[in-house]
């Protein structure tokens, strides 16, 4: 397969077929992100992309999953999307699911109509990096969003009836903004009501602006226990009903794991157990992004 650059896609998708129809972020301003740094965002050329795909057909006998890279594959016109759709109806009949990363502006610029129509056509799953609910902190991170165009967002994809997996990191508003994180991320993440719901911890990479804050003294990481106090003050406040929780990424000190709220009491006592020092966290040097 041709790739540009770094490759990411959600932990969900590790045996997916990636093809990147953009190359990098169009925001590419996070803070704490560094992972389309190297790369000047574009949209590739929908030849191009249907000879991955024709490249891939002849490689793979089986794709039961493709996920549409890079940062926001949901910016493309609606029109190309179906043309993409389309032709990996074609060339992937066994194809059960086509996942993208979306931003929130890319969603809402997006008619109810044309998400309709790009379920129809199969793409079944949706990523949104909430990463904060808080106001103050998405300011802070630069994240170019609010929280209420993070609702509006997870709701036109509900309605929809593609799957909303959204994405939390926990820390992001380090020891000075721990308590607004978690209550306003659970305020944001209730309303949106994702299916699945993942929990990230912070992990700072040198080439970040967060990196430069934290050296500066302007933000303090929490310590493992502090995040699970942040954690358990989230879940506590969150209600939405019938959503997966996972919080098993390699850069979380626990792996916890519920359907939310059906299992919130027992996910409580998990987080307890870790915070009363019952159970260990995961050393340091283990922890990867
Ligand atoms: S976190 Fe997402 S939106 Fe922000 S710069 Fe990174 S890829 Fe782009």
């Amino acid at each position: 397969m041709r790739y540009e650059g770094a490759v990411y896609r959600p932990p969900s998708e590790a045996y997916s077929l990636i093809i990147q129809v953009t190359l990098g972020c169009s925001h590419n301003k996070c803070t704490f992100c560094s992972m389309y740094k190297d790369k000047k965002f574009r949209i590739r050329k929908l030849e191009d992309i249907f000879e991955d795909l024709q490249m891939a057909r002849a490689y793979y006998s089986t794709v039961k999953r493709i996920f549409l890279a890079d940062g926001d594959a949901l910016i493309l016109k609606t029109e190309d999307l179906e043309k993409i759709l389309i032709k990996i109806k074609e060339l992937f009949p066994e194809c059960e699911r086509v996942g993208v990363y979306a931003t929130p502006k890319d969603i809402i610029r997006k008619s109810e109509e044309d998400m309709i129509k790009l379920k129809n056509l199969g793409l079944k799953i949706i990523y949104i990096g909430v990463e904060s609910g808080s106001e103050e902190i998405l300011k802070d991170i630069k994240k170019g969003v609010t929280g209420n165009e993070m609702i509006e967002a997870g709701k036109k994809v509900r309605k929809s009836g593609i799957k909303l997996s959204a994405t939390l990191i926990s820390g992001l508003g380090g020891k000075e903004k721990w308590e607004k994180h978690a209550v306003e991320s659970a305020k944001v993440i209730s309303k949106m009501n994702p299916d699945y719901l993942g929990l990230l911890t912070l992990m700072v990479e040198r080439n970040t602006e967060m990196y430069e804050k934290i050296q500066k003294g302007e933000i303090t990481l929490l310590s493992p226990k502090e995040v699970m106090i942040e954690t358990r003050e989230f879940i506590k406040n969150l209600h939405v009903s019938n959503c997966v929780f996972r919080s098993n990424h390699a850069s979380n000190y626990a792996p916890l794991a519920a359907v939310l709220n059906e299992e919130k009491e027992e996910l409580l006592g998990q987080l307890d157990d870790f915070i009363d020092g019952n159970c260990d966290f995961k050393s340091e040097v283990y922890r990867r992004l």
